[in-house]
């Protein structure tokens, strides 16, 4: 009741503002729209009405022009685009859309494929028709200058083609699914394409093909509906919020144009390149007014064209400016989004030889009309907000889609009138793309054919081919040259000695059959910025990277990569891969046959698949019929060879047959039983776990903490608890509590009459609010004691050890601290750990500020441990390592401390020890697994600023507890679809969850 006097006054106050005027340059076309055209007037009297100041609109929407055979958007909304309390489904939209197509020829609406769940996604274009008419013959033109090399680099050729093409801007609504205005935007501006007649949209129609997904996460969008139509009927309520987006993961849906692991990222790259859009525009909400944030600051993303940059300047301030005169305040470009990442949607324009855009307009997250109270970071004015959003004002959908619509036509007709130049910028890009050998860089980048992770190797170059780059393979063996490093002066010390330095070799040779991905090409571009190093200098004045500030991908995946600078590699024999499959397996004669372990994730898909098979696991390296073998090697017998050559066939994993069965110790290899446990807190993170082990095809039960707290004997149904972190907000404290349930209303998640999308094939609750909850702490414990094996990460292992699962680890937080979703190295600590089966002593792994976990050998025992300098001498006489000698008597020896790394727990002292009954018993302390670099080897790729703080502490440990385990991850090692490098960390423990004590040192384990 309250702010609705309130907003009367300020509607009051402000209605009597006047509206900007235009300037025009001579021969542009007024934004106005055609006097002659009838328009639309209940239609247009809503438009007016649900506006909350007539400066939230522009002459371009408000007013809708009538139409005697085209529908307008009322027609399956019941109200106009932007209505309050009128959000529609997927499939009403494509309703209209189809509706549309039906009455006018000037829409078009293709299938462009499904989602997880199954729901169709869709383009629509919108062009005059004689554009949509001739679509195959101008389709061919633009994939001519896509991929100039179809017309020999020949710029007058372009410049013929450019003449004669119509360009493509491409528009993408709703990816993140509680932005919830853009369909109806879209809607309306499909509308407007097709049926205005004032020359400024002709112009428009007639110069360019706008292309519209206007739901690119439609399964989320189906979810986000429910919810709304949920909270429309409980009006009172708290309505729950959107816990489940896609199936698999929620906002990260746009981080996903690296890995290409989502149908939707999938979809949309194959529709850009499939129709050879220039422009790929994608509609977020969440900053007020509207944000061009495509323009940024920097860092910019180092492999993309400096012709991009220029685009994005152009296009935004004339967005800016257009939008500043009709008089609408907040519009805006630069800001602090940083452009430094390709992970973002939009970003698969700009890996791509195209123009990415993106806008935040302000959203309510549904369509009720609300007050909405600014702080001063969004409402000041600075240097790129001269005209800001104010401090407080009624803001509604129909606002949202004023702002959107407005900011696509300015667009639109800017990029129509200067399409010659966009389209020779494209042409532009992809040519230079192509020359990258002989400009910048490098030649090419070779994966070689012997590495001995084939498996990993192929599924990075399916990540290539869903990018659409071209992958050759050499069809013999070649020799190039390595770049010369320049020699750095060495730093001057007094006490280092010069050593001779290891000769760098100047050549490599690569076996027949290693894969080559040629720079010559149209998409360079994207192989380049996904296979090469990053480096974020901690000076940057980008004090807040926006997202992760590495990816290299051969490090991720832990495939051998190399950057290949000469340029003979390109005549080089070889030939088009069209197709990838890594050639797997059974070589030899024998009964007993076995797979060699190079922590392939594969292996844990066979060990699923052949689950009646006994499989064992060699618990050292052993040499059988000449070959080597490492340790954790698959050994199967009572299989029959046909079927096991079938099963490593499809996998793509090598079996070797022996005559005899190698004398090397084993244990069984297991199929466990898994649960899979989320919180109703975040799904985010969680999902990409989810994700992979799907991929694996590796069974589990997915179940909230609180169906785990339910569960009478979990020992019983399950082997091995999988807890993957949570993030967002989790801490310890909010997994076990959840949200407060002494007030508020129960938030559920089921399917009901007004939300039947909302479970999907995910998990439901009748109230989301509760947590893990102290029976669910008192359960995992049990679990743990009576032999499970729980695996945490991140935040979840914070909570194991703030539970008391983890005896003898702390683990703490830096302040000063920056891995910023980096690439950072570790080392194996104990290779003999079925954890560490199939690695090398070096690892690379993603950290984002990875908690700094520390090992005691006594309970509670908190000492910082601040490396050697604390270990010197205490004042006395003489010089450092002298000793002391007290004066009238002789010297007496110091106690040797018993030297100890940092990653290590150290010896309790004799002192410690006496009658101590919290000292920990050798064979129930942490064994570490893996531990983070030294300070100077941390960096790998990304950002690393006081990385001394975390150095050398562990990365991976196993806690014994009672007759099972707890294992804590530092890092992060399933994200995103990049990191299979560390996949198997993960996997080995799940197949060696009741034999994880293997190969740990007798002193322990007595
Ligand atoms: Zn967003």
């Amino acid at each position: 009741m309250g702010h609705k006097s309130w907003l009367g006054l300020l509607l009051l106050l402000f209605t009597t503002l006047p509206t900007g005027g235009i300037a025009l340059a001579d021969g542009e076309t007024s934004p106005a729209r055609d006097p002659k055209q009838p328009i639309d007037e209940a239609y247009t009297a809503k438009i007016r009405k649900y506006t909350t100041a007539p400066y939230f609109s522009s002459p371009l929407v408000d007013y809708l022009p009538a139409s005697k055979t085209v529908p307008t958007p009322e027609v399956v909304l019941g109200d106009v685009a932007g209505a309050p309390g009128i959000l529609p489904y997927a499939e009403d939209v494509y309703k209209y859309m189809r509706l549309l197509e039906k009455a006018t020829p000037r829409v078009k609406v293709v299938s462009i494929g499904t989602t997880e769940e199954g729901r169709e996604m869709i383009a629509v274009a919108v062009s005059s028709e004689a554009n949509l008419k001739n679509l195959e013959q101008n389709r061919q033109r633009l994939a001519k200058l896509a991929d100039p090399r179809s017309i020999h680099l020949d710029d007058a050729e372009a410049d013929k083609l450019v003449a004669e093409s119509v360009p493509v801007y491409y528009i993408t609504g709703t990816i993140h699914s509680p932005e919830t205005g853009a369909p109806t935007a879209l809607m309306e501006l499909a509308y407007r394409l097709a049926v205005d007649e004032s020359p400024y949209v002709r112009e428009i129609r007639d110069g360019v093909i706008t292309l519209i997904t206007p739901v690119v996460e439609v399964d989320g969008r189906d979810r986000m509906v429910d919810i709304y139509k949920w909270h429309l009927a409980h009006p009172k309520d708290f309505y729950p919020p959107l816990i489940y987006w896609g199936k698999y993961v929620a906002h990260d849906n746009n981080r996903d144009a690296m890995g290409m692991t989502l149908k939707l990222t999938q979809n949309v790259l194959n529709t850009y390149l499939g129709w050879n859009a220039q422009v790929l525009h994608d509609l977020h909400e969440s900053v007020p007014y509207l944000y061009d944030n495509t323009v940024g600051d920097g860092p910019y993303n180092a492999w993309m064209d400096p012709i991009l940059v220029d685009e994005w300047q152009m296009i935004g301030a004339r967005n800016v400016a257009d939008m500043t005169k009709f008089g609408m305040p907040g519009v805006f470009t630069h800001g602090d989004f940083d452009t430094w990442s390709p992970g973002y949607l939009m970003f698969l324009a700009a890996m791509h030889n195209g123009i990415s855009r993106l806008y935040e307009t302000f959203g309510n997250g549904g369509a009720d009309t609300r007050v909405r109270t600014l702080e001063p970071g969004e409402y000041g004015r600075t240097w790129f907000r001269p005209n800001p959003p104010l401090p407080k004002t009624a803001w509604s959908q129909r606002n949202n889609n004023n702002y959107e619509e407005t900011g696509l036509l300015t667009s639109l007709h800017y990029f129509n009138e200067n399409k010659r130049l966009f389209l020779k910028n494209f042409y532009l890009k992809g040519k230079r793309s192509i020359q990258k050998p002989t400009a910048e860089g490098p030649a090419a980048y070779v994966l070689p054919a012997d590495d001995p992770r084939a498996t990993v190797q192929t599924d990075l170059l399916r990540v290539m081919l869903k990018q659409h780059v071209e992958i050759s393979r050499a069809t013999s063996s070649f020799q190039v040259n390595l770049p010369v490093k320049k020699e750095k002066k060495a730093a001057r010390s007094a006490d280092s000695e010069e050593k001779p330095k290891p000769v760098s070799p100047t050549t490599r040779d690569f076996p027949a059959g290693s894969y080559v991905i040629r720079m010559d090409q149209p998409y360079s571009r994207v192989a380049d910025a996904l296979l090469d190093y990053q480096f974020w200098s901690p000076e940057d004045p980008q004090t807040t990277p926006y997202d992760d500030t590495a990816w290299t991908f051969g490090e991720l995946f832990g495939v051998q990569v190399t950057r290949v600078t000469d340029s003979k590699v390109l005549s080089v024999p070889m030939e088009r891969v069209a197709e990838l499959r890594s050639l797997g397996g059974v070589q030899g004669e024998g009964s007993v046959f076995a797979i060699d372990n190079h922590a392939e994730p594969a292996l844990a898909t066979l060990r699923y698949r052949l689950k009646d098979t006994p499989i064992d696991a060699a618990e050292e390296p052993f040499e059988s019929n000449g070959h080597k073998f490492s340790r954790g090697t698959f050994l199967i017998r009572g299989v029959g060879r046909s079927d096991l050559d079938a099963a490593t066939k499809a996998l793509g994993l090598n079996a070797v047959a022996l005559a005899s069965a190698p004398v090397v110790k084993t244990h069984p290899v297991r199929a466990p039983r898994i649960a899979y446990v989320h919180t109703w807190i975040s799904t985010q993170s969680e999902g990409w776990w989810r994700l992979a082990l799907d991929n694996l095809q590796i069974p589990y039960d997915y179940m909230s903490t609180q169906a785990l707290a339910k569960i009478f004997d979990l020992n019983a149904k399950y082997d091995v608890i999988l807890f993957p972190p949570v993030t967002g907000n989790a801490n310890s404290n909010a997994i076990v509590q959840g949200t407060p349930t002494a007030w508020g209303n129960a938030l559920p998640w089921l399917n009901t009459p007004e939300t039947p999308n909302l479970v999907g094939k995910n998990d439901s609750t009748p109230d989301m609010r509760p947590g893990l909850g102290w029976d669910g702490v008192a359960k995992l414990q049990s679990f743990v004691r009576n032999g499970g094996v729980l695996l945490t990460a991140t935040d979840t292992s914070q909570l194991a050890i703030s539970i008391g699962l983890a005896n003898g680890v702390t683990s703490s937080t830096s302040e000063k601290m920056k891995i910023v979703g980096s690439i950072v190295g570790t080392r194996l600590v104990d290779a003999a750990s079925p954890i560490a089966y199939g690695y090398d002593e070096k690892v690379s792994a993603y950290c984002d500020n990875g908690p700094i976990f520390s090992v005691a050998s006594i309970l509670g025992s908190r000492r910082r441990r601040l490396g050697p300098e604390m270990n010197t001498r205490p004042t006395g006489r003489g010089t450092k390592d002298d000793p002391d000698f007290v004066i009238g008597r002789p010297a007496f020896d110091i106690p040797d401390e018993p030297e100890k790394e940092l990653w290590e727990a150290p010896q309790p002292t004799d002192e410690q020890s006496f009658n101590n009954p919290r000292v920990i018993p050798p064979a129930n302390r942490a064994r570490v697994i893996l531990r983070y670099a030294d300070s100077k080897d941390l960096l790998i790729s990304g950002l690393v600023e006081n990385g001394n703080d975390i150095a050398q502490h562990p990365a991976v440990l196993d806690v014994p507890n009672g007759s099972g385990h707890v294992i804590l991850f530092s890092i992060n090692p399933v994200y995103r679809g990049e990191t299979e490098n560390t996949y198997s960390l993960v996997l080995n423990t799940l197949l060696n969850f009741d034999s994880l004590n293997a190969g740990r040192k007798q002193a322990d384990t007595k």
